[in-house]
């Protein structure tokens, strides 16, 4: 084991160390970018992912303005160490574009043909960090309440509406699991946890009660 020393790595003709960013549980390649010694120091210090911006010849916190911040997570040399792999935990999308990786321009090898996905690829999320964002809408929606939401007029009409729709979904549960297929029962089921989350506003719960609770019953 040798100490990690910037100094010894091999730059490019910049003088910059070109770096290679995935994502650390999908290996997702996000992104390639360069960092000088300090934006390496920078990003050991803070666990956060800074480069060293060529066209703003400066130090550059990934995420200063998007707030797409890259957690770190590991980092790697390669054979000859001239690259660096960084694995982080990627907040919202890693490219400007709102592209989860900037390597959306597939290139069709037959023809040299560039396909641009329109689409934007889905952010990959834990379950929890979705059911959390659902329960935040919903509780900014009774805060801030906006004309025609449906969740809104939920809370417009009480507790007792509420209680009625949980009652229904999870009915349409049970039909939707009768049935052949997982279409139903997987929209069903989302269903059921709006409903929920719903009720939860409503009765002040959340989910690390939840979370406690079932902990508990291990
Ligand atoms: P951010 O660091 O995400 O706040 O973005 C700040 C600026 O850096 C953006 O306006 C872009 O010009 C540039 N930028 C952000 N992400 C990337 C990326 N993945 N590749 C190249 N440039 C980027
Ligand atoms: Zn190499
Ligand atoms: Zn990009
Ligand atoms: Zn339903």
């Amino acid at each position: 084991m040798n100490r990690m020393d910037f100094n010894k790595l091999k730059l490019n003709s910049d003088g910059l160390l070109p770096v290679v960013t995935q994502d650390y549980s999908s290996n997702e390649v996000l992104m390639v970018a360069y960092m000088n010694k300090e934006a390496f120091n920078k990003t050991i210090e803070t666990k956060k992912v800074h480069y060293f911006s060529r066209s703003r010849q400066s130090l550059w916190l990934k995420g200063e303005t998007s707030g797409h911040y890259q957690h770190l997570v590991s980092m790697a040399l390669d054979c000859d160490n001239d690259t660096l792999l960084v694995k982080v935990k990627q907040e919202g999308a890693a490219c400007h574009t709102g592209n989860y990786s900037c390597f959306y321009k597939n290139i069709d090898i037959d023809n040299k043909e560039v396909l641009e996905s329109s689409e934007l690829q889905q952010k990959k999320q834990n379950v929890f960090e979705i059911f959390e964002e659902v329960y935040n809408v919903i509780a900014d929606r009774k805060e801030n309440p906006k004309e025609g939401s449906y969740t809104n007029y939920l809370f417009d009409k009480g507790i007792d509406k509420i209680l009625k729709k949980v009652g229904e979904e999870s009915a349409e549960v049970i039909i939707g699991a009768k049935n052949e297929g997982n279409d139903e029962i997987i929209y069903e089921i989302s269903d059921l946890i709006y409903h929920l989350s719903v009720l939860m506003v409503e009765k002040n719960t959340t989910w690390e009660d939840i979370c406690k609770e079932l902990n508990k019953r291990r």
